[in-house]
């Protein structure tokens, strides 16, 4: 493993310019810094945090996952370290499951994030951290503001540097989204909570993504994931965790509904009897921990002139399952192909964004589907339908496949006769 310093360089090294700025080294802003660095940019990528971080997260990489850091390179690597796994369990509140086959594996995010940072380093980039992205630099062309760098705080001291462009890709929390202008939504889609348990008697029988739904966990599911070296990655989350307040303005006015993620822990633990067993009968890793999800593509602009947004800051997280390695890998190296690109054709900044939005606004049918499956959250019965239905043919359980892997056309499962067809037509 590299040295700390060979990573995090202290901000006394900062350039006054750069080609771009990537905020975030999370897997959208490290896949985007690796991308443009192979491409010859001269990339300066920031975190608040300096790296292995932790990351609140299930730590699951699902078939989106594996074809993005396959294009980046990476997945070998990746799979050196994680715990191949080759279904997703799907569990009903009346106990009834069904496998359905996928390409999966789970590797914490300490260890992800640190192998992806790594790869943009070794690709080129820059990486300064701990360093806080706190607002933009902004100058007027044809009197319209445009991005023209970053300002960066350490401690007391900020720091300003210049790039042609800056890249948005901070996860879930709205600040750096804030300061850059782009906010449209403060609070998250939806929140949940993680904690590690140590359990070997576990080791083989608890081998599956494990997602479970009951009428307990309201609103939510409970998940256990094998993660390497016997330790499980077991939390709970909720979608649609903020209402509108009756009356609030379109944008914004939203406020916590009645969550409570530990209760809602506790429950799992006690409806779910491999919950129980491996909390029971292990040792904790660490505390549970919550955190934000921004998904469906919804709460922030995905650009402003001289500046993109891409990640989870974008919303790129699915809902109904708050996966978003995947999706997060995926716009970030969008993000960088667009600036590559548009230097490649001399294209102006306008078209550069506009190649951005484009593509990314392509994968909406895949998060209409993720959004219209969210009914299983509040009718956690439509899961003991889908396990009786997919159990009944292998057609079914086939289909259910394609939509994890993304091989069927997502925007065939849209409308409601689309899943009437998912759930009961033998073909
Ligand atoms: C409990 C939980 C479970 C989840 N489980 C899964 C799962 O099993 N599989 C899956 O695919 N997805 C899962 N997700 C979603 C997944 O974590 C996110 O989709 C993913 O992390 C998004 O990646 P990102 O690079 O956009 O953002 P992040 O991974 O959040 O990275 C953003 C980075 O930006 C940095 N940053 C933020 N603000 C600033 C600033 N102002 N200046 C400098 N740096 C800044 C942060 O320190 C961070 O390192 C889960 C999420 C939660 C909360």
């Amino acid at each position: 493993m590299a040295l700390l310093q060979d990573i995090n360089l202290p901000p006394s090294a900062l350039p006054a310019q750069c080609d771009v700025i990537v905020v975030g080294a999370g897997p959208a802003g490290s896949a985007a810094a690796l991308t443009l660095a192979r491409a010859g940019f001269d990339v300066v990528l920031v975190d608040q945090q300096a790296f292995p971080r932790d990351k609140v997260c299930g730590d699951g990489l699902i078939p989106d996952a594996h074809h993005a850091l396959r294009r980046l390179g990476l997945l070998d690597e990746v799979l050196a370290q994680a715990q191949p796994v080759g279904h997703v369990g799907v569990i009903g509140p009346r106990g009834g499951r069904v496998d359905v086959p996928g390409t999966l594996a789970v590797l914490p995010r300490r260890e992800l994030d640190w192998i992806l940072c790594r790869g943009a380093v070794a690709a080129g980039a820059r990486m300064f951290a701990p360093l806080r992205f706190v607002g933009t630099l902004e100058s007027t062309v044809d009197g319209v503001a445009q991005v023209v760098g970053a300002r960066l705080r350490s401690g007391d001291t900020t720091h300003e540097v210049r790039a042609a462009w800056v890249l948005i890709a901070s996860g879930a929390p709205p600040q750096a989204l804030q300061a850059a202008g782009v906010c449209e939504r403060r609070t998250p889609s939806g929140v949940a909570l993680r904690g590690y348990v140590r359990n070997p008697a576990l080791v083989g029988r608890l081998s599956e993504l494990e997602v479970v739904w009951h009428p307990k966990m309201k609103r939510g599911y409970g998940w256990i994931f094998p993660c390497p070296n016997g330790v499980f990655n077991i939390g709970v989350g909720v979608a649609h965790s903020h209402a509108r307040r009756r009356g609030a303005p379109a944008r914004g006015g939203a406020t916590m509904q009645d969550v409570n993620l530990r209760a809602m822990f506790e429950a799992f633990t006690r409806v779910h009897p491999a919950a129980r067993e491996l909390v029971s009968g292990g040792e904790w890793v660490g505390e549970l921990k919550g955190a934000p999800l921004r998904c469906s593509l919804d709460g922030a602009q995905l650009s402003r002139p001289g500046l993109l947004v891409s990640g989870e800051a974008a919303g790129s997280t699915y809902a109904f399952t708050g996966e978003g390695i995947g999706k997060a890998l995926e716009t970030g190296t969008l993000a960088a192909e667009a600036v590559i690109e548009g230097r490649r054709d001399a294209a102006g900044e306008p078209q550069v964004r506009a190649v951005y939005e484009q593509r990314v606004r392509a994968l909406a049918p895949r998060y209409a589907v993720y959004e219209r499956a969210q009914a299983v959250n509040h009718h956690p019965w439509l899961v003991d339908l889908l396990v009786w239905s997919a159990r009944r043919s292998p057609g079914r359980l086939k289909r259910m496949s394609g939509v994890l892997e993304e091989t069927h056309v997502p925007s065939s499962l849209t409308s409601p006769r689309a899943w009437w067809r998912l759930l009961f037509d033998r073909r």
